[in-house]
C-alpha cells in the first residue's frame, strides 16, 4: 500500500537522460503523445497525470534533502524535485514530451515563449558577446534583443535570407549566437536554414532556432545540427489559445565541455557529472531559478492536452492553408499572397527540401499556418476585416479559430512607416491565421468580404 503511493513521478534527472537516447516505438507522432512509455503512471489509473502544485517538497531525512540540491539523489529516487520555481513534476512531464518531439537531449519550459528566447542568452553570454539575427524577427523578439544592447550585448540585424550578409556580420570569436526563425512572420521568408548552420559550425555559434511556426511535425532542427531548438508553446503546440508558455531544448549538437559559455562550475559539480546538458544546467539555474519565469503547473498541463492533437490540427491547418492561399492569389482584387506552398514564392524550394513530414504515409510539405496577402488599391483592407464573419480580429496565431489582423497599425504600428517600408510590409498587408473550421466556410467568408470591400 505504501509503495502505491509513492511519488509516481520519476526523477527528472532519470528521465532526461533516459528520454535523451529513447527512440520512438510507434510510426506516427500521434501515437507517440498518447501513449508514451516515459509519461508518469496515474496511481488511480488516470489517463493524465495529476496536476501537482506543490511550490516545495520535503524529504524523510536531510541526507536526501541535502542530495537533492547537490544532484547526488540515486537514479531511482521518486523524487528531486525542491522547490516548483526550478522544475516541478507536471512541468518535467511537459519537459520530456517536447524534448522526445524535437530529438533533444534536454528541454525547459518557461512560462512565456518570449522567456525561453531571453533564458539562452541571459544564462550563457555576457557584455560584449555578438548575436547575429534577422531583421524579419517577431517584432517582440527584435525588441528584446535591442534592450539587451543596453547592457552592452553586440547586435547584428541581418538578411537572413542572405549568406553573404550573415557571413560579413561573423565577428570571429566574438559571435557567440545566431538566433534565427524557421519562417518569418508576417511575410513566410525562410532563411537558408542548412548553410547557416554549417557557417556557424565552422565558428563555433551557438544557434538557437525558433521553430515554432513550423511545429516538430513538418521541421527537426536537430537534424540540420542547430543547437537549439525554441518553441512559443502557446501557438501550434498548444493551439487552444487557452496558456502562454515556451521551450527550449538542446539538441545534443555542441560540445559544451569546451565551451566559453559554459562556467566552470557547472563543468565540474555533481550535477554536471550527472546532466547530459551542461548548457542547459546553467541555463536552467542562472536562468529558470534565478529569474524565475517558470512555467505554472496548470499552464503546463493544459498545454500537454493541446499536444495530443497538435498534428491532427497541424495537418487540417496545412489542408485548408493550400486552399486558401490559391483561391487568394487567384482573385482580382488581391495584390500578392505570401505563402511558401505557393509557386510564386521566393522560397517555395526551401520549403520543399526541410519542410516535410515524414509521419504519414506520403510526403507532405508546410509551410506555416499563416500567411499574409495585400489587397489591389482602392480596395479597402479595414473595410474587408470588417466584414469577415468567421475570422476572429485578433493577434495571436496558432489557434484553433482562424484569426485576421491588419499589420501596419497594429504589430508593426511601433515600428514606424519608414522601418515598415524596409522591412517589405506594406501599409495594406493583411495576415491570416489559419485554423482548423472547415475549409469551404472560410472561403466563403473571404470570398463575401471581398466582395464588400
Ligand atoms: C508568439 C511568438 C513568440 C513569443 O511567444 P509568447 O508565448 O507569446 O511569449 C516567439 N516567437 C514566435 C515566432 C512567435 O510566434
Amino acid at each position: 500500500m505504501a509503495e502505491k503511493h509513492k511519488n509516481p513521478i520519476p526523477n527528472p534527472k532519470a528521465t532526461s537522460s533516459s528520454h535523451g537516447t529513447s527512440t520512438t516505438k510507434f510510426k506516427g507522432l500521434t501515437t507517440e503523445l498518447l501513449h508514451n512509455a516515459n509519461a508518469p503512471k496515474d496511481p488511480h489509473g488516470g489517463v493524465h497525470p495529476a496536476i501537482q502544485r506543490s511550490v516545495t517538497y520535503t524529504y524523510d531525512s536531510v541526507e536526501e534533502l541535502i542530495g537533492a540540491f547537490q544532484g547526488n539523489l540515486p537514479k531511482d529516487h521518486p523524487s528531486g524535485f525542491t522547490y516548483a520555481r526550478s522544475s516541478s513534476p507536471t512541468v518535467t512531464h511537459l519537459e520530456s514530451r517536447i524534448n522526445h518531439l524535437e530529438n533533444g537531449i534536454s528541454t525547459v519550459c518557461t512560462a512565456t515563449g518570449m522567456a525561453a528566447i531571453i533564458l539562452p542568452i541571459l544564462a550563457l553570454l555576457r557584455a560584449e558577446d555578438h548575436i547575429i539575427t534577422s531583421k524579419h524577427l517577431f517584432g517582440n523578439t527584435v525588441n528584446l534583443f535591442n534592450t539587451l544592447k543596453r547592457f552592452g550585448i553586440d547586435l547584428d540585424c541581418v538578411d537572413m535570407t542572405d549568406m553573404r550578409e550573415i557571413e560579413a556580420a561573423i565577428k570571429p570569436g566574438k559571435t557567440r549566437i545566431i538566433f534565427l526563425e524557421t519562417i518569418s512572420n508576417p511575410l513566410t521568408y525562410i532563411p537558408d536554414l542548412e548553410n547557416i548552420q554549417a557557417l556557424a559550425a565552422h565558428h563555433d555559434i551557438i544557434t538557437i532556432v525558433d521553430n515554432t511556426l513550423t511545429t516538430p511535425y513538418f521541421f527537426k532542427p536537430q537534424k540540420l545540427g542547430f543547437t537549439f531548438s525554441h518553441h512559443s508553446l502557446t501557438k501550434y503546440l498548444g493551439g487552444h489559445a487557452a496558456a502562454l508558455g515556451g521551450s527550449l531544448t538542446d539538441l545534443g549538437t555542441m560540445k559544451w565541455q569546451n565551451s566559453p559559455n559554459v562556467l566552470d562550475f557547472y563543468k565540474t559539480t555533481a550535477t554536471a557529472a550527472r546532466s547530459n546538458s551542461l548548457a542547459m544546467q546553467q541555463i536552467r539555474k542562472k536562468g529558470l531559478r534565478d529569474m524565475g519565469s517558470t512555467l505554472s503547473a496548470d499552464s503546463a498541463a493544459t498545454i500537454a492536452l493541446g499536444l495530443e492533437t497538435f498534428v491532427l490540427r497541424i495537418e487540417r491547418i496545412k489542408s485548408n492553408i493550400k486552399e486558401i492561399a490559391l483561391y487568394l492569389e487567384k482573385h482580382p482584387k488581391v495584390a500578392r499572397v505570401y505563402h511558401p506552398t505557393l509557386r510564386s514564392h521566393p522560397h517555395h524550394n526551401r520549403m520543399n527540401d526541410w519542410f516535410s513530414c515524414t509521419g504519414s504515409q506520403k510526403k507532405e510539405y508546410f509551410g506555416s499556418g499563416i500567411l499574409s496577402f495585400e489587397l489591389k488599391p482602392p480596395h479597402d483592407m479595414l473595410k474587408m476585416i470588417n466584414c469577415l464573419k468567421i475570422f476572429r480580429r485578433a493577434t495571436h496565431l496558432g489557434d484553433t479559430r482562424s484569426l485576421v489582423i491588419p499589420v501596419a497599425p497594429t504589430i508593426f504600428f511601433e515600428s514606424g512607416r519608414n522601418r515598415r517600408q524596409y522591412l517589405g510590409i506594406s501599409e495594406n498587408l493583411i495576415r491570416l491565421s489559419i485554423g482548423i473550421e472547415e475549409v469551404e466556410d472560410l472561403l466563403t467568408d473571404l470570398a463575401e468580404a471581398l466582395k464588400k470591400s
